[in-house]
Parts: C-alpha cells; structure tokens; sequence
C-alpha cells in the first residue's frame, strides 16, 4: 500500500507521541485526547468547537496513553540504543511544550525509584548488560558526554565551571559523532557511574539556572554515549553513538509578552527547533540538500542525522485544555517529520 511505501521511504526515522497524566492537584478536567488507537492514532478533541472541525486526527509510528510505564517507553526504545553496539549512530529527542513530560522520558522525576528511571539511565544499563553478554566476542568501552545547548552556545555540563567556556563544533566524519571533542569523555562501566556523571551533569545546569530562572526548559540538552567495540579475533574495530537530547521548550512565545534575554531566547529556540524538523523532514524526503548549518543543535547531531543513523522523536502531550493550543502545534510538527 501506500501508506507502507511512505513508511519504507521513511524507515530511518521513527516518532512516538505520549500523553503524560494529569498530575495530582490539577484540576481532573476534560482531555484534550479524545482517542489514541493501537494503530499508532491520537484524536484530539477541541470542546470550544462543533461538528467536524472539533476534532483532528495525527498518526504516528506509536501512541503512549497516560498509563504507559517507563518500561514500556523503553521497551520499544531499545533496538535503537542496542544499534549503537553494532556501529550505528541514533539520535533519541524529547519534544514538546514545557511541562509536557520530556524530562520524565529522557532522565525520570526529580524524585526517582527504580521503577520510574527514563530513557537515559535504561539505555545505559542495557548498553552495559549486552556488552558483558557479547564479552567473549567483543570488548566494549562506553564513554559519554553530557552538553548544553543554551542560546546557540555549547557548553560541558560535565565540568562545575563549563558556564564560562564556549565549546567549538567540529564537522567531520572521522570524528564519528565525537563533534563537540573538546567537552569532557568520561569513560563508565557500571550504572553507578552513570548516575553519578547525570548528578554532576544535573547540578552544573542548575548552576545557570539562579541566574536565569528555569533555564533548563530553555536549553537543550544533550548526553552522547560514545561505544567503541574492538573484535576480539579480528582486532578490527567498530564505534557507535548515541544522542539523549532533551529538547527545550517548544512553546511558542507571544513577541509582545518576550522582551530582552527572554526575547533572545525564544527566538534561539524557535530558530534551532526549526532547524531540527527541517533536517528530519528534508531526511524523511530523501532531499539532496540536508540542512545542517542552520543551528548548533543538528550541527552537533549532523553525523547521527542521516546516512545509516537512526532517529527517534518522542513528541510529549499535556491533555489539559489549557495547552491545547500547543498541543496542536506540538503534533503538527510532528507530523512533518514523522
Ligand atoms: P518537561 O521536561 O517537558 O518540562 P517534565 O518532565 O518536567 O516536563 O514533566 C512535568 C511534570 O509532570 C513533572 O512533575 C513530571 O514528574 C510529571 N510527569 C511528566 N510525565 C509524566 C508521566 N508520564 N507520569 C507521571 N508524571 C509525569
Ligand atoms: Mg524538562
């Protein structure tokens, strides 16, 4: 059919949409989300309308309902992360408007168990799981990178003084996704050490943010697991990488509300976001001309966009009528990626 040549053509790039819950002490109000079906649809539902006009239709590779765990998330995450143990390159983004949930997916709530660790710290444990099942074949060395995007500027989030230091971008296939060389790799082996680095990484952001308030919607964050695996008997060796990016904030600021830094910001955001889903789109394509140059952020993807890389948007929905608005505005841009 049709509709499988379209999903052919665009086998590299896949987009998942979740509905995050209404949280305790919200109002339990109407749901923007009238329907999510199996087949990866979300209808969603505008009360202030009638007729056909009040509801739209999005389809996506997959629909998450407000009860999905963050093991199902990463259930259907995984292939992509395991490629990077077979010498891909992907790119994992969390997209939406501020509060929506992205850094629920990518890293967990503030206040994490087990049970509710995100994107980040699974696919880890899991890199670290099968690279000691492949032991005997294949010795691994995972390494990662933790970086800022604020304002077109990058900056390590895993040195306490990184604020200071502007980081330069370098393009260049032999780099292997290595495009920012000059922020810390930090090698790791167990799960502790990852949750050790994010702490730090965590902490250095926040840094920023008494300056700025809540700068960490307003940024993009970006952790790169680097893996190299030499074969045991070969001797040759592979490299693959994997980007964690959670995104900022997609909202869209109304230019009489933003004035000053505030202004400045939204239009690095509006400007790097839209680079991004030109990139994807113009990939999905199969354009000759794939718009990199546009933004730090796909320049500091660009090798893990495209070619044999993989790519996967989560796109993040608040039910509440409020955000409806963007809501709307949230999925359509998905839906040009997707
Ligand atoms: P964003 O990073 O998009 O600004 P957050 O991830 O911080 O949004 O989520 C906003 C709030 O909603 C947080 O309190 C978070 O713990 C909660 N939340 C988000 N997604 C979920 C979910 N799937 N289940 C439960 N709580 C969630
Ligand atoms: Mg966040």
């Amino acid at each position: 059919s049709l509709y499988n040549q379209v999903q052919d053509l665009k086998g590299a790039i896949r987009v998942y949409c979740r509905v995050r819950p209404f949280l305790p002490g919200q109002s339990n109000g109407q749901s923007t989300v009238d329907y999510i079906g199996e087949d990866g649809n979300i209808m969603i539902v505008n009360p202030l309308k009638q007729g056909k006009d009040a509801r739209r239709v999005f389809s996506f590779n997959k629909v998450f309902a407000t009860n999905a765990t963050q093991e199902q998330i990463y259930a259907d995450t995984q292939p992509l992360v395991r490629s990077a143990l077979d010498g891909y390159n992907a790119c994992i983004f969390a997209y939406g408007q501020t509060g929506s949930g992205k850094t629920y997916t990518m890293s967990g709530p503030d206040l994490m168990t087990e049970e509710t660790w995100g994107v980040n710290y699974r696919a880890l444990r899991d890199l670290f799981h099968i690279s000691k099942e492949r032991a005997d074949a294949i010795k691994y060395e995972v390494s990662v990178q933790m970086i800022e995007i604020y304002n077109e500027q990058v900056r390590d989030l895993l040195v306490s003084d990184g604020s200071n230091r502007r980081l330069d971008i370098r393009n260049n296939s032999q780099l292997n996704g290595l495009n920012v060389p000059d922020a810390c790799l930090v090698p790791v082996s167990c799960t502790q050490d990852v949750l050790d680095l994010m702490k730090i990484g965590q902490r250095n952001r926040a840094v920023g943010a008494t300056a700025l308030n809540e700068r960490s919607s307003r940024s993009h964050s970006v952790l790169t697991v680097h893996v190299r695996g030499r074969d045991l008997i070969s001797n040759s060796v592979l490299k693959g990488c994997l980007h964690l990016v959670d995104l900022a904030g997609s909202e869209r600021v109304e230019k009489s509300e933003a004035v000053g830094e505030r202004l400045k910001e939204a239009q690095h955001i509006n400007k790097s976001l839209s680079a991004l889903g030109d990139v994807i789109s113009a990939l999905a394509q199969k354009s000759q001309h794939i718009p990199y140059r546009n933004s730090k952020l796909t320049q500091v993807l660009q090798d893990s966009l495209g070619g044999h890389a993989k790519t996967l948007m989560f796109v993040h929905i608040n039910p509440e009528l409020n955000a409806l608005g963007e809501t709307i505005s949230t999925l359509k841009f998905a839906e040009r990626v997707a």
